[in-house]
């Protein structure tokens, strides 16, 4: 009797539950987890699972996600969901990898924690049943706390899975997961919100904005920056974020792609802001006076403003560490280079530009 099975692995209360009860049946499980930069605050920790199954009865694989799912994301066959959460399209991507997997080791089923009726795009019995076609997993897909509310699998006909110990769980209310869990002993389980990034409605709009500006584009590494910040779009294509808070900031420089290009007020205390487009000068000065209304100089009449390109797009070592003044400013600049150097290890150029903050009504006009 074959007992291996592929389960999907979200880290949430309800995936813990379908491994549990694929577990209590004798199996061995091959959990995926698919990792992006659009799932926040996941633990990718396995205490819980330590904690209530056998070591030995489970293994943990993380996907990451890569531009295959940025093109489900763009172009969902079955639509989206309140935001930009394609969640079937998502599903049917996920188990498809799932399916690969089975058949190269040989599994019996995959199994998710999905509950009928729990949601309201992806949950309802004929988007289960549409999962499980456009995944190619018909009849090898089962959902264990639901299963008997569903047709038999492959898995429960033939005897290999027992169908009587399965659940027959549908719904919102939570109530019986959360007796399960208390059954079961499992203690400090997520709270079921998901941190999809997709389904926040800023996020979202953020997302869209970069479409619309660049052509129905998006990278990966766009995602990270998505999530944090003052976003502007000082004009088609051309997209500035400012930092926060130190932690932002940081962020910002830890993110910051080839090509685009850091700002930060010289001498006084205030944003990283990051540039992504094709910059013209007018763009270089907004960027910059935008940058300088969130900093402490905010009132002053002309501030100092650092820009640097990220990466090697400079070529050879020459341009490396490479200065432009194109404004005179008092003596700071030998210690805004400093300060910049401290910042990066990547190839950098700098220039220093002299501007005014900008005014708030201006900077509506540009924020997405
Ligand atoms: S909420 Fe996000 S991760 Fe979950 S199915 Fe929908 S799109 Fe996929």
């Amino acid at each position: 009797m074959n007992k291996l099975a592929i389960g999907l692995y979200s880290g949430g209360l309800d995936s813990i539950l379908a491994v549990k009860l694929i577990v209590d049946q004798g199996f061995q499980v091959i959990l995926l987890r698919f990792t992006s930069p659009i799932f926040e605050g996941r633990q990718s920790e396995t205490e819980i699972l330590n904690s209530i199954l056998p070591k030995e009865s489970f293994c943990l694989r993380e996907i990451a996600l890569g531009a295959d799912f940025l093109q489900v994301i763009r172009s969902p066959k079955y639509g989206y969901g309140k935001n930009l959460n394609p969640c079937l399209d998502c599903k049917i991507f996920m188990l498809k990898k799932a399916g690969e997997i089975l058949k190269e080791g040989g599994g019996a089923f995959v199994f998710t924690g999905e509950v009928l009726g729990q949601r309201p795009m992806s949950q309802r019995r004929d988007a289960l049943r549409i999962i499980e076609r456009d995944s190619g997993l018909s009849r090898y897909l089962l959902r264990p706390l639901s299963a008997r509310l569903l047709p038999p699998t492959l898995a429960e006909e033939s005897g290999v899975i027992r169908r009587e110990a399965l659940l027959d769980i549908s719904g919102r209310s939570r109530k019986r997961q959360m007796e399960l869990a208390r059954e079961f002993g499992i203690v400090n389980y997520p709270s079921p919100a998901g941190g999809c990034l997709l389904t926040d409605e800023s996020f979202a709009k953020r997302l869209k904005a970069i479409w619309a500006a660049n052509d129905n584009q998006i990278r990966m590494e766009d995602l990270p920056l998505l999530k944090i910040g003052r976003h502007f779009l000082i004009r088609p294509g051309v997209r500035l974020i400012v930092g926060r808070n130190q932690a932002e900031n940081q962020k910002i420089l830890a993110n910051a792609s080839e090509n685009s290009w850091l700002f930060r007020v010289v001498n006084a205390p205030g944003p990283v802001s990051l540039a992504q487009g094709n910059m013209e000068e007018a763009d270089f000065e907004l960027a910059a006076s935008i940058t300088a209304r969130y900093s402490d100089a905010k009132n002053k009449a002309a501030v100092a403003v650092s820009c640097v390109l990220s990466g090697n797009s400079g070529g050879g070592g020459s341009s490396r560490h490479r200065v432009l003044t194109v404004c005179p400013v008092e003596d700071c600049s030998t210690r805004a280079i400093s300060d910049l150097a401290q910042w990066f290890f990547s190839p950098i150029k700098c220039e220093i530009l002299t501007v005014c903050p900008v005014e708030d009504c201006l900077l509506e006009r540009y924020r997405i």
